[in-house]
């Protein structure tokens, strides 16, 4: 475990970024690194006045924003993307201290956030031309809604707001974006990196609390909010958003179920569920939450991910070895650690972890548990922690009934030698996205988004990008 560090200088190297210009606020927010438990920075949270500001230059900048060609306004992201290259470095390792997570993946999600945003410059969205005879032409076209709005929770800062930026960026909207409390810093770096790559106000980003996202909800000058977060919070989001009837894109929590059939060789599957189920601390709206297991290879595969669990080390991010970093924050561990103790009393097994470290920092091991009922926390609930179960089934029906019983349906796969069939199985999984022999692969060009109470809307792809445009149809009789 990490010792903590004797002496912290708090840096304060952070500005909002409102109209163009970097500015301070006498409120502010202090961030902690989660694997000491104490803060190391600090940084202006915006207030209501701010906002409003920030959302008046957005407004004035849409006018010109919304007349530039599709190619210029590419021209503009892929500058910012090689920016967050240039700049990888110093942004991975102040991701890490505030996020937790290990430094390899720090760059990795700088690295996957430049290359989608470059992907997604790539898609057209062209005028659809739907009828054409002697008396009609009828063209549906699509039109940029305005300010966006973009929330972001805290387990991928960079990536959960690259997505929605240049999503909104992309088809003409301007843009007010807000980061997780918790997560404030690398989303206000980008802010400061972008300042002069787009004119001004066409970008805004506000660092600032819970209050401060509803308000943004709320605002009558804000056309679309996209809101990744809790479905708690999604909830809470659109029935606000409702009332200016704002369009929404909410990507919600997650459930994900893994099945897993008899024809697998469960040792040359187990590197990879474990890394779908544990990467991150299991902070993922998409990890593996669920593993059912065919009776005829559960010993097998259980033994074979004990084996990978015992191997991965938890510490500091910033430690090279590291491979599993701490829980973000304190209000997630304790959650997590209820769940940890509500398992122990359901008399379910464990495999490995459980233990709840005296800290410092918010560290818990690989936990995998076995034995434990449909009903419990962990089955039901999103643990988003690093804690998975292993539920047992023999016949496929049931494990898909099983899979299916939930209100969350973000994503979820099905692990088979036989590939035709997994994609059989995958098609009944109610989910925004059903993988075969893979977990967690997503790309600019595939949308993304969750189905039943794990969101609304798609994110990327021409699906995505249309969810920040206006349809609009010209009927012409000729
Ligand atoms: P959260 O819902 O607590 O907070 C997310 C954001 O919403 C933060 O910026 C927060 O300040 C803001 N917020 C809080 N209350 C608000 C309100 N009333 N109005 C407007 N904004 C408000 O979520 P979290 O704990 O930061 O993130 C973890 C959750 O996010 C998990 O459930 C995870 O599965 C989900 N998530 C989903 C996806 C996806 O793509 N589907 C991706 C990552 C995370």
């Amino acid at each position: 475990m990490v010792k903590r560090a004797d002496s912290i200088q708090l840096r304060s190297d952070f500005s909002l970024l409102i109209g163009g210009e970097l500015e301070q606020n006498a409120a502010h927010l202090d961030v902690i690194n989660p694997a000491f438990g104490q803060v190391f920075a600090r940084c202006p949270a915006a207030d209501r006045a701010q906002l409003d500001r920030a959302v008046q230059s957005a407004r004035r900048a849409f006018v010109a924003w919304r007349k530039t060609s599709y190619s210029e306004r590419a021209q503009l992201i892929k500058r910012m993307s090689q920016l967050l290259r240039d700049n990888q470095a110093a942004l991975a390792e102040l991701l890490t201290r505030e996020q937790g997570k290990p430094l390899a993946q720090s760059v990795a999600e700088i690295d996957r956030g430049a290359a989608q945003s470059d992907g997604m410059v790539g898609i057209e969205i062209p005028v659809e031309v739907l009828v054409e005879d002697k008396e009609r032409h009828i063209e549906l076209r699509y039109r940029p809604l305005g300010v966006v709005g973009i929330i972001t929770p805290w387990n991928a800062p960079v990536n959960l707001a690259l997505g929605p930026l240049v999503s909104a960026l992309y088809t003409g909207n301007t843009v007010v974006l807000k980061p997780s409390p918790y997560t404030p810093l690398t989303t206000l770096k980008l802010g400061e990196l972008i300042k002069d790559v787009f004119p001004a106000g066409v970008v805004n980003v506000l660092a600032g609390g819970d209050q401060l996202g509803q308000w943004m909800t709320e605002h009558p000058k804000i056309d679309k909010i996209s809101f990744t977060g809790s479905v708690a919070t999604g909830k809470k989001v659109l029935a606000s958003a409702a009332g200016t009837l704002k369009r929404v894109t909410l990507e919600l929590g997650g459930n994900d179920p893994a099945i897993i059939m008899d024809d697998v060789d469960p040792k040359a599957i187990a590197k990879k569920i474990f890394f779908a189920s544990f990467v991150n601390s299991g902070q993922v709206c998409m990890a593996i939450k669920r593993i059912y297991a065919h009776e005829q290879i559960y010993d097998a595969l259980c033994d074979a991910l004990v084996v990978e669990a015992k191997k991965a080390k938890v510490g500091d991010g910033l430690d090279p070895s590291t491979e599993l970093g701490p829980i973000q924050n304190k209000m997630q561990y304790d959650k997590v650690v209820d769940i940890i103790k509500d398992t122990k009393k359901s008399g379910a097994r464990f495999l490995t972890g459980g233990e709840i470290p005296n800290g410092p920092g918010y560290f818990l091991t690989p936990t995998l548990v076995t034995d434990i009922s449909d009903d419990s926390r962990l089955v039901q609930e999103e643990q988003f922690g690093p804690i998975v179960p292993i539920l047992k089934f023999s016949d496929l029906e049931d494990a898909i009934r099983r899979a299916n019983d939930t209100r969350y349906g973000l994503s979820g796969s099905v692990w088979t030698n036989d590939v035709k069939r997994g994609a059989e199985i995958a098609a009944r999984l109610e989910v925004g996205t059903a993988w075969v022999n893979q977990h967690r692969a997503t790309s600019a060009f595939v949308p993304f988004g969750g189905a039943k109470e794990s969101g609304l809307g798609r994110q990327y792809s021409s699906l995505g990008l249309k969810s920040y445009m206006e349809p609009e149809v010209i009927s012409v009789a000729k």
